[in-house]
């Protein structure tokens, strides 16, 4: 089998979820080509999972994280919203979505809250706290919550 990536003869094929310039979804690569593609965790040597926008982060990573820090980060992103002008309307949006989810997971709304700032700082390869301020800088937590919820 031939890596996608270097064009090598390979018996171990990794799918990473990167898009190809044809629109397939996934690309298949030797181990070397997966370890640098960004789209493989090599601290849990495993693919990514990958999101529609062309953006992948490691579900454990995540988890890990969300074991941590999540209830604290969750705590964060109520603070920095509530001195804003339309903290109000914020907060319904993120309550909304956050309730419907914890019903889902059975986890408490810090920690939902937490999961899904943390899982965009993943993905963006920054940090939870970056992505707090931007939403106390743009006013808005469109870009924490999936399309569904974004106003
Ligand atoms: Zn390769
Ligand atoms: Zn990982």
């Amino acid at each position: 089998m031939k890596c996608e990536e270097c064009g090598k003869d390979t018996l171990l094929l990794i799918i990473i979820p990167k898009q190809q310039a044809d629109g397939k979804l996934i690309t298949l690569v030797c181990l070397e080509c997966a370890e640098t593609s960004g789209f493989y965790c090599t601290v849990h040597d495993l693919p990514h999972l990958g999101f529609v926008d062309g953006s992948s982060a490691c579900t454990l990573c995540i988890d890990e994280q969300v074991t941590i820090i999540g209830e604290q980060v969750g705590e964060r992103l109520r603070e920095a919203i509530s001195p804003l002008p339309n903290a109000s309307s914020l907060r319904a949006q993120l309550m909304e979505w956050a309730e419907e989810v914890g019903s889902l997971t059975q986890e408490p709304i810090n920690i939902c809250l937490g999961r899904a700032v943390i899982t965009l700082a993943q993905r963006r390869k920054t940090t939870p706290k970056q992505i707090i301020q931007e939403v106390k800088k743009t006013q808005s937590i469109n870009q924490v919550l999936p399309p569904a919820y974004q106003e």
